[in-house]
């Protein structure tokens, strides 16, 4: 049973949708399917918030979809999608309404039921029960700019609260990754969770490890991109998911401080590099990792760079590229650190990776003051040195 909030009781005009989606949204309805605009964008605009994009659900199954519309593929060997294309390299994605299948339709083999789970069709009705909480599960129906609320949205929408869709002990078991996300939403949208989720991730926090590494990696970057890695860090540290979430962090205050200081850096609109991300969370423990012998040590920078960014990268499958640049902000920092007149300082000034290092830097100056003065120095001699021209050749000691 649907409540439907008729155009005149919601605020979403077609207006506020993008273009294109409007575009695929009237052809499909045009052609006798049922369209509607699904998840995250309905959740945002109702919120007044501006979408990241606007996925679309349809009846039409992907090869229907496909024979609509000349610029539309199918992707996805998991989850089979169809992508539009539009001008300037947009896609628009529509899926077509999916059900939860029931145990027995299940394939035995391990390998299969993951896909097959997340491609039985069914109807607008069991693809909202899908979902992960009740506003994340609102629909926006193009045939009469109706809000279709199946499971309570609105009402949750409207007192702030983010509700997990179904028991929470079954949903994360189905799926850990929601625990994360659970902490994600409540936070972006300063939601409360209520206390049967926290007790499903006090119990169920460990199967965060079994998680596809990728699916982890992927809502982590979502925390930087959204500038709420600290606070979310901060949260999983106290519900201790750390240890399962990301086994080599330690997630102290400074370590903390200084992501907050990243989200800062995100929110005034730079954006945000998976290996900065990386050099980040990793910059307390690497530059509390040297005793005061190895201060001065650039052999033991490096191996300890390595030692401890390397477990995180394999785990989650990082480019070397990546993995490379994330350990050279460290070592850059661990330069930085140890203060100014070392052999090769304007070569080490000039190099490409160092105004980065150094913005990593004066951000840990944040954390400890201290350092402040030595990040000033250094902001001077960069500019200074940045006079010299990069194609003068000085000769090597
Ligand atoms: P945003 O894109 O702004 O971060 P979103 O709500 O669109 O937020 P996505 O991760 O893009 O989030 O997912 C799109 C939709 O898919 C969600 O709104 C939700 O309905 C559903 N969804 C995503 N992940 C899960 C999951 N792990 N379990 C169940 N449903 C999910
Ligand atoms: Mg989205």
């Amino acid at each position: 049973t649907a409540t439907i909030i008729p155009r005149s009781q919601h605020c979403i005009s077609r207006k506020q949708i993008d273009t294109d989606s409007l575009k695929v949204l009237n052809r499909l309805h045009r052609h006798g399917y049922k369209a509607y605009l699904v998840g995250g964008s309905v959740r945002d605009l109702l919120l007044g918030r501006q979408p990241k994009d606007f996925d679309i659900g349809t009846d039409a199954t992907p090869s229907q979809v496909r024979k609509l519309f000349r610029n539309c593929f199918l992707v996805g060997r998991r989850f089979r999608l169809a992508h539009i294309r539009f001008a300037g390299n947009k896609l628009i994605e529509v899926a077509t309404f999916r059900r939860q299948p029931e145990p027995s339709e299940l394939p035995d083999n391990e390998e299969e039921h993951f896909h097959f789970v997340q491609n039985v069709f069914g109807s607008p009705e069991e693809d909202a029960a899908r979902r992960d909480f009740t506003i994340n599960a609102l629909f926006y129906n193009i045939a009469d700019f109706s809000v279709i609320d199946f499971l309570g949205g609105l009402k949750d929408l409207e007192e702030k609260r983010l509700r997990v869709i179904g028991d929470p002990q079954v949903r994360f078991v189905e799926d850990p990754v929601r625990m994360l996300r659970a902490i994600e939403f409540s936070v972006r949208l300063g939601f409360t969770l209520e206390n049967n989720t926290y007790q499903a991730i006090e119990q169920h926090k460990e199967l965060l490890a079994t998680a596809a590494p990728a699916r982890v990696r992927e809502e982590i970057i979502e925390l930087f991109r959204h500038n709420i890695a600290g606070p979310v860090l901060k949260q999983c540290r106290e519900l201790n998911m750390l240890p399962h979430l990301l086994a080599g962090y330690p997630g102290t205050d400074e370590g903390i401080a200084l992501l907050a200081k990243l989200d800062q850096r995100t929110a005034a609109g730079i954006p945000i590099e998976e290996s900065f991300a990386i050099a980040a969370l990793y910059l307390r423990l690497y530059m509390d990792s040297f005793s005061p012998a190895q201060k001065n040590n650039m052999g033991d920078a490096l191996r300890q760079a390595n030692e401890i960014i390397t477990p995180h990268c394999r785990y989650f499958s990082i480019a070397s590229g990546i993995r490379h640049q994330a350990r050279e902000l460290l070592i850059g920092c661990f330069r930085l650190a140890r203060g100014r007149g070392f052999r090769a300082e304007n070569r080490f000034l000039q190099h490409p990776l160092t105004p980065k290092a150094l913005e990593l830097f004066s951000l840990w100056s944040q954390v400890r003051p201290e350092l402040m003065p030595l990040a000033e120095s250094w902001h001077t001699a960069m500019t200074t040195s940045a006079t010299i021209p990069k194609t003068s050749k000085r000769p090597r000691k």
